[in-house]
């Protein structure tokens, strides 16, 4: 793999497309020298990045996702905007296999020369995969695409870790959403900032139905107090649309615009950017201490006995964690 360099990242044309796609390979690979490479060149990108709107969406296999993400997609690139789209598919760190990933998706949108489309990394754990698509948001963001979409599935854990990563979470669901709210997982429905109704043209009043209900849903979490947002109205974060016709996509982005302005202005955008940068960190550090806990050759020595007496309950797990986190001291 030759070199990239910050400035054919930097630097506006066709070449970018190109530069962009060979950084996010290099900062996929497990080489450590690609690694440290990867380290080198995103500390360089660093003060290049941060300038995107960083938009999250998830929601379950056959919602419309990519319908959706093209609609808007193309919508922002009229508006002048350059268009990035990542995705996450928590389903290659297990099966190998891919929800997002096989189909032709986004036909017009990933031909389109002001628009960048990337698939999930295709293995690891969900943390390898979340940091490896965060750092391909930071040169995409250095490549001054100024709209950075993250795409996830609607499996819980990677939902969380879109959340954690994006300036603004939308959760997309059907028009018989409402029928059941006990479906719409709460946890995820409070990571919610927006909630898209898709496909509202195939049953207006089962949309208009799960609007209300989901919005009053919305608003118990607010008194609650849980909800991030303690300004929230939930009346405005429910909205209906058809990607398929492209209809409510104006509106979609007006109310992004409108709630990225109101919380810029009053700092909750960037305090929650700062305790992401920082989640980040200590997310890693954890996910490192564990490896080389784990690689330690008395920890290895010791695991399988202590394993099986923990197993087989001869021995108090906390006596097992204590004795392995001991042996790691000893050579
Ligand atoms: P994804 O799996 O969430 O990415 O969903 P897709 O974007 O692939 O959409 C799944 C199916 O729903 C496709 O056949 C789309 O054409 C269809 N679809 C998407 N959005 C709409 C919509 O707003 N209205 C209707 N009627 N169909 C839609």
């Amino acid at each position: 793999m030759t070199a990239v360099t910050p400035e054919q990242l930097l630097h506006t044309g066709p070449a970018q497309r190109r530069a962009v796609a060979k950084a996010i390979t290099l900062l996929e690979s497990t080489r450590p020298d690609h690694r440290a490479q990867a380290d080198t060149l995103l500390t360089e990108l660093l003060p290049h990045t941060g300038n995107s709107f960083r938009l999250g969406i998830s929601g379950v296999p056959g919602v419309g996702k990519s319908t959706f993400i093209e609609a808007l997609g193309l919508y922002l690139i009229e508006q002048g905007h350059r268009v990035a789209v990542l995705a996450i598919d928590p389903s290659s760190s297990v099966s190998g296999g891919s929800i997002l990933g096989d189909k032709t998706r986004m036909e017009r949108l990933s031909v389109h020369e002001r628009a960048y489309i990337r698939p999930s990394p295709a293995s690891g754990t969900l943390g390898g995969v979340a940091e490896k698509t965060r750092e391909a948001m930071l040169v995409c963001e250095a490549a001054g695409y100024d709209v950075v979409i993250v795409e996830t599935v609607g499996v819980g854990q990677s939902e969380t870790a879109v959340a954690g990563m994006t300036d603004l979470f939308v959760l997309m669901q059907l028009p018989n959403a409402g029928d059941d709210l006990q479906a719409i997982k709460k946890g995820v429905m409070e990571l919610a900032d927006l909630v898209v109704i898709n496909k509202a043209d195939l049953d207006p009043d089962a949309a208009t139905r799960a609007q209300a209900q989901i919005t009053s849903a919305m608003r118990l979490f607010t008194q609650h107090g849980r909800h991030h947002d303690a300004h929230a109205d939930a009346a405005g974060k429910v909205l209906q649309l058809s990607a398929l016709q492209s209809t409510g996509i104006q509106a979609f982005w007006q109310t992004v615009t409108r709630l990225r302005k109101q919380r810029s202005a009053d700092g909750s955008l960037q305090a929650r950017r700062r305790h992401q940068a920082l989640a980040w960190m200590w997310e890693r550090i954890e996910a490192g201490l564990r490896q080389e806990f784990r690689q330690h050759p008395a920890v290895r020595a010791l695991l399988p006995t202590l394993t099986q007496d923990v197993e087989a309950g001869r021995l108090p797990a906390s006596t097992a964690a204590r004795e392995l986190l001991n042996a790691r001291h000893t050579r």
